[in-house]
């Protein structure tokens, strides 16, 4: 990996409590400003973030093991990333691509083709979020195929719109209270290897699926399968192996068009591209987001051409879509990404620290399981010598992390799963002081 220059110090240094006074006074003028269904996980302020830490309005120095929720993979403000939003910002901000198109488009479109799986002819369209990628990936499978189905799994994230939330599968927070939602949903069980009661092979939990869908949706019904090659905010889970490709088979030889979300996956998180390529699998559609742009809000639909040019002219688009500084931040992103060479770097996280957190496992009765692959990682936490979840002894783990200035993400339908999301750019010495944080207070919490 290429040297990286950090313009923060990288270190973790408190000098407050956590939330120090500013933080506690921007909370304050929050609670009367800012709607209460938005929630944040860290109670401080950010003033500045860099490489593999986030500096609060206090002046306290956090490690960062969220990235924000996996988007800083090159870090918060890369300094080619932030070169390359302030150049484009100054020639210009937005003409619409619907109605005064740019290169800047055609560029990501053409890196997506060439990055993501299969050499197969592709169709690239720009969107602000995940949840935006997903909705047009359904809109194109509909379009293309004629069918309406779509099949989405247990413990599924795929956003919070309304044809997002019905994908999705936990109710609180992200459904409750907001429906009816969309129809012609169908939710499948995921292979979740630690919880399969009789630990299923992929294989066999696939067919257990493909079943499923046969007898209760049929195939010339069913426009779509949904998946998160690697589950997100669902925990962290990983399929058995076998359990995509034989998905990913059965869609074809049926015309069911096989949409891999790799909104949390993509772009280096697990040590490819892509989390697809983990079991060869080739994605008809791939959704992406988050890591794709250094920060700024972006997100793609890729996939077959055929695909993405069955819909008419017009169906798909949106005011900001592939917003020219959004797609400027891509471009130096994926450059800087290609640069540090930050697959590698990814699977090198993973190296460091999962055999860690294996020991860590083998040691405690508290961790029910551990896994991920690269700089996707989490630690499924239990009631003692039992699968059960325990949602408060991680809220607790998760916060005396913070206070030791560790800022950790949560996760899971049980909310039991601590994540680990680290900016891929972290210096490994901080990434080894955030980790020994965060063996220390398990074992803290192990009794
Ligand atoms: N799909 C997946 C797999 C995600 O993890 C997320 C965000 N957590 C989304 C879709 C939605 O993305 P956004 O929040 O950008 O709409």
């Amino acid at each position: 990996m290429s040297t990286i220059a950090y313009r923060l110090p990288q270190e973790r240094l408190l000098r407050t409590a956590l939330p120090g006074p500013a933080s506690e006074a921007l909370a304050a003028r929050r609670k009367s400003a800012v709607a209460a269904g938005v929630v944040s996980s860290l109670p401080v302020y950010v003033a500045d973030a860099d490489g593999g830490v986030i500096v609060d309005v206090d002046g306290n120095s956090l490690i960062d093991l969220g990235s924000g929720i996996a988007v800083t993979s090159v870090g918060a403000s890369h300094p080619a990333v932030a070169a390359a939003v302030a150049d484009q910002a100054s020639r210009f901000t937005h003409t619409c691509f619907m109605v005064g198109p740019y290169e800047g488009y055609i560029q990501v479109a053409e890196e997506l083709a060439a990055l993501t799986p299969g050499s197969h002819d592709k169709r690239t369209a720009l969107f602000n979020s995940g949840a935006e990628a997903v909705e047009n990936a359904i809109k194109v499978a509909r379009a293309a195929t004629g069918k309406s189905g779509v099949v989405a799994f247990d413990h599924a994230y795929h956003g919070r719109t309304s044809l997002t939330m019905a994908l999705t599968a936990k109710s609180m927070p992200y459904k409750a209270t907001f429906g009816p939602f969309a129809p012609e949903v169908y939710r499948m069980p995921m292979s979740y290897p630690y919880r399969d009661e009789t630990r299923l092979t992929g294989e066999v939990a696939a067919q257990r699926v493909i079943a499923q869908m046969e007898a209760q949706i049929g195939a010339e019904a069913l426009a779509a399968i949904i998946i998160e090659p690697i589950q997100g905010e669902g925990g962290f889970i990983v399929p058995a192996p076998g359990f995509l490709p034989t998905l990913a088979d059965w869609a074809r030889r049926n015309r069911v068009v096989f949409i891999a979300d790799e909104v949390q996956t993509g772009f280096a998180r697990t040590g490819a591209w892509f989390a697809s390529e983990d079991e060869g699998v080739v994605p008809d559609l791939i959704t992406m987001a988050k890591g794709i742009a250094g920060g700024l809000p972006l997100a793609a639909l890729t996939g077959r051409a055929d695909l993405l040019d069955a819909v008419h002219p017009g169906g798909l688009g949106g005011t900001y879509g592939g917003n020219p500084v959004a797609c400027a931040a891509a471009l130096a992103t994926l450059q800087a990404m290609r640069f540090h060479d930050l697959p590698a770097r990814a699977r090198e996280i993973e190296a460091a620290v999962l055999p860690q957190l294996r020991a860590l496992a083998a040691e405690t009765t508290i961790i029910g399981d551990v896994r991920g692959r690269g700089a996707m990682l989490a630690i499924e936490i239990v009631r003692p010598g039992t699968a059960v979840p325990d949602r408060e002894r991680t809220k607790a783990i998760v916060a005396e992390a913070l206070a030791r200035g560790v800022a950790l993400l949560t996760c899971g339908t049980y909310g039991n799963v601590v994540r680990l999301l680290p900016p891929l750019v972290i210096p490994p010495e901080l990434l080894a002081d955030g980790i020994a944080v965060l063996t220390d207070t398990i074992r803290a919490y192990s009794h």
